[in-house]
C-alpha cells in the first residue's frame, strides 16, 4: 500500500500545467524508425527524405507532404504510393506522373486530372483505361510521342498554356461532389477506405468517427471525434492532435501509446495521467501533474480539476496551453444549435457526436469545427526550419523551433533519453 501525501491544488491546476511545460524539454523534430530525415518533421519509417512534413514510409522524397509510401518524388501532397512523380496533389499508386492531381494507378500521364488507370496520357481530365490521349484527345502511339516530344516542359509559358487547357477541359466535365473510395456513409472530403464517418478531410481507415483530419499515416482512427492531424491507431478519443496509438485519451498534443489519459502533452507509453507533461513508461499507478497519486486522490481530484478547467473557459487542449486565464466563464449550455465562441458562426451538433461526449463525460463543444481543427494545428510551429543547437547534446538540429524561442528544445535522441 504506497502512502501519498497529495499535494495538488485544483485551483492552479493551469499555471502548474504550464510551468510543467515550461521547464520541460520539446522535441526539436520528430522522425520516427526513419534514417537521414533530418530536414522535415514528423516522419516516420523513412529514410534519405529532404523537407517532407507528416509523412510515413517514403524515401528519396523531397518536399512531400502529408503523404506516405513515396519512391523518389518531389514536391507531392496528399499522395499515397507513387513513385518517381513531381508536382502531384491527390495521387495514389501513380508511376512517373508530373503535374497531376486526383490521379490514381495511373502510369506516365502529366498535367492530368482525375484519370484512373491511364497510361501515356497527356493533359487529360477524367479518363478511364486509355493510353494516348492528348487532351482528352485519343491519339495514335506515333501521334502521340511526336507531339509530347514537341512538348516543352522547362517553359513556364507553355506549362501554364496546358494547365489554362485542363482547367478549361475540367469545366466541361461533370465533377464528383466528394472524393471518397471504399467508403459507407461519410461526409466530407478526402476519405477513403471508411465507415460511418462525420464531416472528416484527408482520412483514411476511420469508423464511427466525427471530425478526423490528416489521418494519413499507417492506421486511422475508431469511435473518435475530433482528432489530428496525423491521429495513428485511436481508439475512444477527442481532441487530440499530433498523436499515435491511444485508447480512451482526451484533450492530448504530442503523445504516443498512451491509455486514459487526459489534459497531456509529450507523453508515451503510459497509463492514467492526467495534465502530465513529459513522462514515459508510466504505466502503473495514477500521476496528476508528474506526481504520483493513490487511486482514491486521482478519482477525488480529477473531477474537482475539470469544473476548475470548465470555470476558467478551457475547452481544449490548445485552451489549456495558451488561453489566457480568467477567461469570462461561459454558462455551459445543451443546445444542439451553437455559436462559436471565437469566430461566432453557427454549428451545430450531431446525435452521434453528442453521444460520444456524454459517455466520454465531456463539455460540449464551445468552438465550431474548423476552430476547433485549426486549434488543434495551430498547437505546432509553423513549417519554417532553422538551424541551431540541440539544448542537451549540442548537437546541429533542423528545426520548427527558432534559436531564441521560449524553453528547451531536443534532438529526437535526446528527448527520448531524458524523458521517464
Ligand atoms: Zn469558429
Ligand atoms: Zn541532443
Amino acid at each position: 500500500m504506497h502512502n501519498f501525501s497529495c499535494m495538488i491544488s485544483p485551483e492552479t491546476f493551469i499555471q502548474d500545467f504550464r510551468d510543467l511545460r515550461r521547464k520541460s524539454p520539446q522535441c526539436g523534430s520528430w522522425a520516427r524508425a526513419s534514417e537521414n530525415c533530418d530536414y522535415g518533421d514528423i516522419m516516420v519509417v523513412s529514410k534519405d527524405s529532404y523537407m517532407c512534413f507528416n509523412s510515413g514510409n517514403c524515401q528519396n522524397a523531397y518536399y512531400c507532404e502529408d503523404s506516405r509510401q513515396m519512391t523518389d518524388c518531389c514536391d507531392c501532397t496528399f499522395c499515397e504510393g507513387c513513385e518517381l512523380c513531381y508536382e502531384c496533389v491527390d495521387c495514389d499508386n501513380c508511376y512517373d506522373c508530373n503535374y497531376s492531381q486526383d490521379c490514381s494507378n495511373c502510369r506516365s500521364t502529366d498535367f492530368s486530372y482525375g484519370c484512373k488507370r491511364c497510361k501515356n496520357c497527356f493533359g487529360s481530365v477524367d479518363l478511364r483505361d486509355k493510353e494516348y490521349c492528348m487532351f482528352n484527345e485519343q491519339l495514335t502511339k506515333e501521334e502521340y510521342e511526336k507531339r509530347l516530344n514537341d512538348f516543352d516542359y522547362a517553359s513556364a509559358s507553355i506549362r501554364d498554356a496546358a494547365f489554362a487547357k485542363v482547367e478549361a477541359l475540367k469545366l466541361e466535365m461533370p465533377r464528383m461532389y466528394t472524393h471518397q473510395l471504399d467508403n459507407e456513409n461519410c461526409t466530407g472530403d478526402y476519405v477513403y477506405h471508411s465507415k460511418n464517418c462525420h464531416i472528416c478531410f484527408d482520412t483514411r481507415h476511420t469508423e464511427d468517427s466525427g471530425y478526423i483530419i490528416q489521418a494519413n499515416l499507417d492506421m486511422g482512427t475508431k469511435d473518435s471525434w475530433d482528432c489530428g492531424p496525423i491521429p495513428t491507431g485511436m481508439d475512444l478519443c477527442y481532441d487530440v492532435g499530433y498523436a499515435h496509438y491511444l485508447f480512451n485519451c482526451h484533450h492530448l498534443y504530442f503523445c504516443g501509446n498512451l491509455k486514459e489519459c487526459n489534459w497531456c502533452t509529450d507523453c508515451f507509453e503510459s497509463a492514467n495521467l492526467f495534465g502530465c507533461v513529459f513522462l514515459k513508461n508510466f504505466d502503473k499507478g495514477y500521476h496528476i501533474l508528474n506526481e504520483e497519486v493513490s487511486e482514491e486522490d486521482f478519482k477525488r481530484l480529477v473531477p474537482r480539476i475539470e469544473e476548475v478547467l470548465k470555470n476558467n473557459g478551457i475547452y481544449d487542449i490548445w485552451d489549456l496551453i495558451n488561453k489566457e486565464v480568467p477567461a469570462q466563464p461561459v454558462i455551459e449550455a445543451r443546445d444542439m444549435k451553437r455559436i462559436c465562441l471565437l469566430c461566432e458562426s453557427d454549428f451545430v451538433l450531431v446525435n452521434d457526436e453528442v453521444k460520444f461526449l456524454d459517455e466520454h463525460k465531456q463539455v460540449w463543444p464551445m468552438y465550431c469545427p474548423p476552430c476547433r481543427a485549426s486549434h488543434r494545428i495551430n498547437l505546432r510551429n509553423r513549417r519554417d526550419l532553422y538551424k541551431r543547437k540541440c539544448d542537451c547534446c549540442k548537437e546541429t538540429l533542423i528545426t520548427t523551433f527558432p534559436e531564441n524561442c521560449e524553453g528547451l528544445v531536443y534532438c529526437f535522441n535526446c528527448y527520448m533519453d531524458e524523458i521517464k
